[in-house]
C-alpha cells in the first residue's frame, strides 16, 4: 500500500467509525450536535510520537492522524484497529461530555460501543519505529495572584532570571526572577 492509499483508507475507516457513533447518538435518542452534523475533516499534519489527536473547534471536527506512525508495516493493523476509534471516541466524547476524562470510563465505553475490544481501550500505543520525545526541564515559578506552581521551559527560565521578558501566568499574574521556587522536573 503506498502512502496515498493508506491515508484513502485511514479516512474510510474514520468515516465509516463517526457514521457508527452517530448512530448511537441518535439510538440514545440524543440531538446530533452541530460539530457532528457533517464528517469529520481529516488531516495528515501530525508528526512525531502522537498516532493521532482531535480538536474541536467551533463547528469544525479536525481528526489528526501520524502517517508517518501508520505506513510503518508493523504499525498498520494496530493503527487501523485502535488509533482510528480512539480519536473518533475522544470526538464523541468532547461534544456530549466535554468535562468527562480524556481517558475515563466514559471514553473507554465509547471505543467498545464502536467495535474497539476492549484491550484496544488501553490508552498507550507501543508503534515501533517511534522515537521517543527528548527529555525537558521543567523550572517551577510561584504565581502570586493565584499562588500556583507555574512551569517554565528552559529558555523562558534563562530569560526570566536576565530578566530580559516578564512573562505572565494565564490568570495575569506576574512572574519576575525573584518567584523561581527552586523547584525543577524533569518531564519525558
Ligand atoms: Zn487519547
Ligand atoms: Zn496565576
Amino acid at each position: 500500500m503506498t502512502r496515498a492509499e493508506l491515508a484513502g483508507k485511514i479516512v474510510n475507516i474514520t468515516n465509516d467509525y463517526f457514521e457508527k457513533g452517530i448512530d448511537i447518538v441518535i439510538a440514545q435518542g440524543k440531538d446530533v450536535d452541530l460539530y457532528l452534523a457533517k464528517l469529520p475533516r481529516i488531516s495528515f499534519d501530525l508528526k512525531g510520537k502522537t498516532a493521532g489527536m482531535v480538536k474541536t473547534r467551533y463547528n469544525d471536527v479536525n481528526i489528526r492522524f501520524n502517517l508517518d506512525i501508520a505506513s510503518i508495516p508493523e504499525n498498520t493493523q494496530n493503527f487501523l484497529l485502535r488509533t482510528i476509534p480512539h480519536e473518533v471516541a475522544h470526538t464523541f466524547v468532547s461534544v456530549y461530555h466535554p468535562d468527562a476524562d480524556n481517558h475515563g470510563s466514559i471514553w473507554r465505553r465509547w471505543m467498545i460501543s464502536l467495535g474497539a475490544k476492549w484491550e484496544d481501550t488501553t490508552r498507550c500505543h507501543n508503534y515501533a519505529g517511534v522515537k521517543r520525545a527528548r527529555k525537558v526541564t521543567q523550572y517551577a515559578y510561584h504565581c502570586s495572584r493565584c499562588s500556583r506552581d507555574v512551569w517554565m521551559g528552559a529558555i523562558r527560565h534563562k530569560k526570566t532570571q536576565k530578566q530580559e521578558t516578564l512573562y505572565l501566568h494565564n490568570c495575569g499574574g506576574k512572574l519576575p526572577a525573584d518567584e523561581f521556587t527552586g523547584k525543577v522536573r524533569i518531564q519525558e
